[in-house]
């Protein structure tokens, strides 16, 4: 008898006994998130020691599946794993990890598991599948950061985009300019609260080094997750221009931002140095990441200050700029020309598009998904990652005197969970659609365990949008997030509890 399965069944685990292989748990159904594309449930069980899974796996390659697709069989002779890259080995594993229950392996004396056999045919619907960290408004350790990389890699997520320079703080070690992180990484305060008159007074800040970044980097790329690193260029400057303040328009009186918000003080690209200060940071940022996509900000910059400045102005004349938002779009492209003869791609923010954008520029969007249909509408290459649906920062509960203190929206996961995509798009316009991302901005979360809180589980809705797309059901993912749980307790990570309420 065989039987085929698109959802997949709740897990129960029908008996632990002890056998003659020691404690012995059976595992009857399979449960997985992000949901598989395919299931098939075969007759039979495989014996498996939890804590020596890869004694019963065997790898095999076959290149005419899709670079990041697998193949799993579970027999009773036991598990083979098909694939055309070792990224495809890697996700099939990870689905394999789901499979065995989190209690056996936390229980060292289980020395035997039964899973049921099946074979699992998998592929994600889109390339790009994204989460992001801000580790400028508050910073978060190496070890952080690779727990981090720990919860994407178990959600098949394969992009880490690195927020790294900001207003409060600038987060990597730039050899060139040292004073970015003896100055810039550091703020004399953080607002309390919500309260924009007030700071704590306490002095804050921390960098990644160089060699930090590189270990990240490869921490990252063995759980095939490229990290995309952000320098933001040209707004959200304070902590740059803190450090070396003749690179602003005004030229004078910046300091390391203690409040949140978007401020007027913004680098001033009417100046050569400038362009020198990015494309030499870029230089050094291209030697430590090896993504193809650098992401250049390019969000909420205010113009005002070229509005008055008389380099800016002049910039504008020499370069036929209408307005600031033109300059904004000069400074985009000539940072882009920069990147593209090093062989790398910009994504920016969908401000990019507001005083015109190259074919190339990939879009990022995040107020709501306008830009992004705009930009796909264009032929631009879209991350959707609108606020909407992605913002994990926002309250995942309408009682929110019970949460920890978050910048606002509401945000439940079955919302998240709800998102489309192609929502807007032609079918043609749809292939412009590189995949969707989830985002963690943390001016209200000061702390590693809140993280936790706030990406899970809602990373987890966003990974099986990016993963599965088709045919999901939130009913089922909720009862496979059931399962899922269990691992989040084993590994000790935090999340929130509303859907298990
Ligand atoms: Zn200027």
């Amino acid at each position: 008898m065989k039987k085929t399965v698109y959802g997949v069944l709740m897990a129960m685990i029908v008996g632990m006994v002890l056998g003659s292989c020691g404690k012995k748990m059976v595992c009857e159904t399979i449960e997985i998130v992000p949901k598989p594309q395919q299931v098939t449930l075969q007759e039979g069980r495989c014996k498996v020691n939890p804590l020596r899974l890869e004694d019963k796996i065997r790898y095999k390659a076959d290149q005419s599946l899709g670079e990041e697709a697998y193949v799993l069989e579970v027999a009773p002779k036991g598990i083979t794993i098909t694939s055309s890259t070792p990224a495809g080995a890697f996700y099939a594993l990870q689905s394999l990890k789901q499979m065995v229950p989190a209690e056996a392996v936390a229980d060292r004396n289980v020395r035997c598991v039964e899973l049921p056999c099946c074979t699992i045919e998998d592929a994600p619907a889109f390339a790009y599948r994204g989460a992001h960290l801000d580790v400028c408004r508050h910073f978060f350790s190496v070890n952080e950061v690779k727990e981090y990389l720990d919860i994407l890699a178990f959600n098949k997520i394969n992009r880490f985009h690195f927020h790294l320079t900001e207003d409060q703080g600038w987060r990597i070690e730039i050899k060139a300019y040292p004073k970015l992180t003896e100055v810039g990484a550091w703020r004399k305060g953080t607002m309390v609260g919500k309260n924009w008159n007030q700071t704590d007074s306490v002095r804050y800040g921390g960098f990644y080094t160089q060699d930090e970044i590189r270990d990240i980097v490869q921490y990252a790329s063995e759980r095939f997750i490229t990290v995309v690193p952000e320098i933001e260029i040209p707004g959200h400057a304070l902590a740059a221009l803190a450090s070396y303040p003749e690179l602003g328009c005004r030229g004078e009186g910046y300091e390391v931002s203690p409040f949140w918000g978007v401020f007027p003080e913004v680098f001033c690209p009417g100046k050569e140095e400038t362009f020198t200060f990015w494309e030499t940071v870029l230089t050094e940022v291209m030697d430590l990441f090896p993504s193809e996509y650098i992401h250049i900000g390019g969000d909420e910059c205010p113009k005002q200050e070229w509005e008055k400045c008389p380099l800016c102005q002049k910039r504008m004349k020499e370069e036929g700029c209408a307005n600031e938002f033109e300059l904004q779009s000069y400074v985009t492209r000539r940072v882009e020309a920069f990147l593209n003869a090093h062989g790398r791609q910009i994504i920016g923010w969908d401000e990019i598009l507001e005083g015109g954008v190259t074919p190339t520029a990939t879009i990022m969007s995040w107020r709501g998904t306008d830009g992004g249909i705009a930009a796909a509408q264009k032929g631009n290459k879209v991350i959707m990652t609108p606020n909407s649906y992605c913002y994990l920062d926002y309250y995942q509960s309408r009682d929110t005197e019970h949460e920890p203190l978050a910048i606002g929206g509401y945000l439940p996961t079955e919302k998240v969970y709800s998102f489309n995509p192609y929502a807007g798009l032609t079918e043609e316009q749809q292939q412009y659609i590189l995949g969707v991302q989830g985002n963690v901005w943390t001016e209200y979360i000061q702390t590693f365990d809140q993280v936790e809180y706030m990406l899970l589980p809602r990373l987890c809705a966003i990974a099986e949008t990016a993963w599965t797309l088709n045919g999901r059901d939130y009913d089922d993912f909720v009862k496979r997030m059931q399962h899922m749980r269990t691992y989040f307790d084993a590994n000790g990570w935090n999340y929130a509890k509303h859907i298990f309420e």
